[in-house]
């Protein structure tokens, strides 16, 4: 191909292999380089070699989505199996179901109510001044009332994000849904499922084209660029500029991992409501796999803290003080030539995967129509404010 490009790709995650897919695929030369030393990111599993179970080293990952072109790109890369994720929560020596429905409601206030007297139930709890829901804990108190807020969120979030629901925004509560109907599935999109062999070896089918190449163990540095035509960063954007204004900041995750040769808990997670637990959930990973026979568990107990210089960043925090540093970020990558920011570090956004994987696909047409009509290629291609 005579108008073949030099592309540099930083990260080998989701973002990264996709577009390189997409350009290799059209004849572009494509170099991908990650520091760590394997391919796929935070979505990364391997077999446990203790046990064999497939754990999800970065923490659990169920697949779920609503985009029919991501869910039939993912199926080209591996066999998807049937799994839906059933998330229970122990809170005051209890268990209950989540998300909360109408099991968890009969059993937490000891009803047997149908589905309208539920809803009336919790609109009979509910804060109905609340008109305008902003923060987390508005939003808990407006849509299930004080009881189920203080029981099944308060503990859990200020373990999970370091600070109380009331200076949190009431987007994060509002990915869980609330149900008046015994369904237990933790999302409710169309398509769900658990690839067979893990998360990893989709992102090395993506990656196998003879015009992509991949580095592992190799962190950017500035002679990559050299002789390239584009370079897409899917590391932390505020990397991308040494820090200069301070660090973006983020929560990260510690795992205590431990076997058991009994079932553990029954389940693949279980989260823990209350503050005075230190963890926020354990992961039972073999439950991830139930087509495969595994006697023991191997379970990771989570911890969230406030992600240090040398620790994995994991949840983005985005909270007024980091809006503010991000700007600083946005108005120098702005402009930028012949570079683009993608995925969850680069755009410092929470990105489920298949978000991650239709912006990638997107990033990717949209530098392919750029050469062919001769324009500059934008350094973002979502609102990242
Ligand atoms: P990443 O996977 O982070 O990949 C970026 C890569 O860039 C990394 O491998 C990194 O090593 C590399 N890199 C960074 N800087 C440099 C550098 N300077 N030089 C070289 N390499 C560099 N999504 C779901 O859909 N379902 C789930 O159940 C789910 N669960 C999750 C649970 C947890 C605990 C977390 C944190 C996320 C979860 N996600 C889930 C989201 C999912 O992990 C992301 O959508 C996905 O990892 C994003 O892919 P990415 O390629 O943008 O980023
Ligand atoms: N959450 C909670 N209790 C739970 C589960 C979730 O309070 O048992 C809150 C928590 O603040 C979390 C948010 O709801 O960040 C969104 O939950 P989700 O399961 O989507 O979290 P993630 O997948 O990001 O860990």
């Amino acid at each position: 191909m005579n108008n073949s490009k030099n592309i540099l790709i930083v990260g080998a995650g989701f973002t990264g292999a996709v577009i390189g897919r997409e350009l290799a695929e059209q004849g572009h030369q494509v170099r991908i380089i990650d520091s760590r030393s394997h391919v796929a990111g935070n979505c990364y599993s391997e077999r446990d070699e203790k046990t064999g179970i497939m754990v999800h080293t970065y923490g659990p990952h169920i697949f779920h989505t609503d985009n029919q072109v991501v869910w039939e790109y993912l199926n080209r890369f591996t066999e998807m199996m049937p799994y839906v994720n059933r998330v229970k929560t122990t809170v005051n020596g209890k268990v209950f179901s989540l998300p909360i429905n109408l099991h968890t409601i009969n059993q937490f206030f000891e009803t047997t109510c149908s589905p309208s007297e539920a809803r009336a139930l919790i609109e009979s709890k509910s804060d109905q001044n609340i008109v305008d829901p902003q923060t987390f804990e508005e939003q808990a108190l407006r849509f299930v009332g004080k009881e189920l807020y203080e029981a099944f969120f308060k503990g859990y979030t200020v373990k999970q994000w370091g600070m109380s629901p009331a200076q949190l925004p009431a987007s994060i509560l509002k990915r869980l849904p609330v149900r008046f109907n015994y369904d237990d599935n933790y999302f409710s999109h169309k398509y769900q499922g658990m690839p067979k062999e893990g998360y990893t070896p989709i992102v090395e089918n993506i990656l196998n084209h003879p015009n992509i190449s991949v580095e592992l163990e190799r962190a950017y540095q500035e002679e990559d660029s050299e002789g390239i035509d584009h370079l897409f960063f899917t590391g932390p954007i505020d990397s991308w500029y040494s820090y200069r204004f301070g660090r973006l900041g983020y929560r990260t995750l510690d795992f205590d991992k431990f076997y058991t040769e009994e079932d553990f808990q029954g389940t693949a997670v279980m989260n823990y409501g209350e503050e005075n637990i230190p963890f926020t959930r354990i992961t039972d990973h073999k439950y991830f796999a139930p087509w495969e026979k595994h006697e023991g568990s191997v379970c990771y107990r989570e911890f969230s803290r406030t992600c240090m210089p040398d620790d994995t960043p994991y949840y983005p925090i985005r909270q007024m003080g980091e809006m503010e540093l991000l700007n600083k970020y946005l108005s120098l990558a702005e402009q930028e030539n012949s570079m683009s920011f993608a995925g969850r570090l680069g755009t410092y956004r929470y990105l489920d995967m298949d978000v991650t994987i239709a912006e990638a696909l997107n990033m990717a047409r949209i530098y392919l129509d750029s050469i062919e009509n001769g324009e500059k290629m934008p350094v973002f291609t979502v609102n990242v404010r």
